[in-house]
């Protein structure tokens, strides 16, 4: 493989959702692609489902993406699966385990630069992982802001919704396939139920 330089790095684009993380990496990755740099791009497994998918599916065009396990040693898929890939992109990265920080780490240092693309924040407004050991150990950390559904003011927070109703604190973080929606609010309108 060829080096962009004689050493890689990590960018992370974090945010909220609904901050524009996604266009934000397809944008750096149609960039590569004209400078004539290949691109490997990867996603987390969810409910067990690997193979090939797509990033991007709101606006613009899309990225074929490598499904990868998201926990354990599984992760170290992504690096077996590149061959002379210059950059490597990592969307919905929230959904991995913290063995992505260390896979991150030695892609970087294989010479790669490293995209990786995911919310900082749980819906308690509490840190991520592994996004926040990856904000830690990157080159390039880029936090975009989304709109208040509420006020209109830049929203960093994720305001999960059960029901049309503001989510309980001790809910899981992640549940797979419930009925819920979520929002983009400020610190101001966020809201967490603890009654
Ligand atoms: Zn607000």
């Amino acid at each position: 493989m060829h080096a962009i330089t004689n050493s890689g790095w990590i960018e992370v684009v974090t945010g909220s959702m609904f901050s524009g993380k996604t266009e934000e990496l397809l944008r750096r990755l149609r960039r590569a692609e004209i400078a004539g740099q290949e691109v490997a791009v990867f996603k987390p497994a969810v409910d067990d489902r690997y193979g090939e998918a797509t990033v991007g599916s709101h606006v613009g065009r899309q990225w074929n993406a490598s499904v990868v396990p998201s926990q354990g040693e599984g992760v170290w898929e992504i690096r077996e699966e590149l061959n002379g890939h210059d950059v490597v992109a990592i969307d919905e990265a929230n959904f991995f385990s913290a063995d992505l920080v260390e896979v991150s780490q030695r892609l970087a240092d294989d010479g790669r630069r490293v995209v990786v693309s995911g919310i900082d924040q749980t819906y308690r407004g509490e840190p991520f992982e592994p996004l926040p050991q990856l904000m830690a150990v990157a080159e390039y950390v880029d936090k975009l802001q989304a709109i208040c559904a509420q006020c209109g003011e830049p929203a960093t927070r994720n305001q999960r919704l059960v029901g049309g109703e503001p989510a309980h604190a001790d809910d899981p973080t992640i549940v797979v396939g419930a009925e819920e929606s979520y929002e983009a609010r400020c610190r101001n309108c966020h809201i967490l139920r603890r009654d």
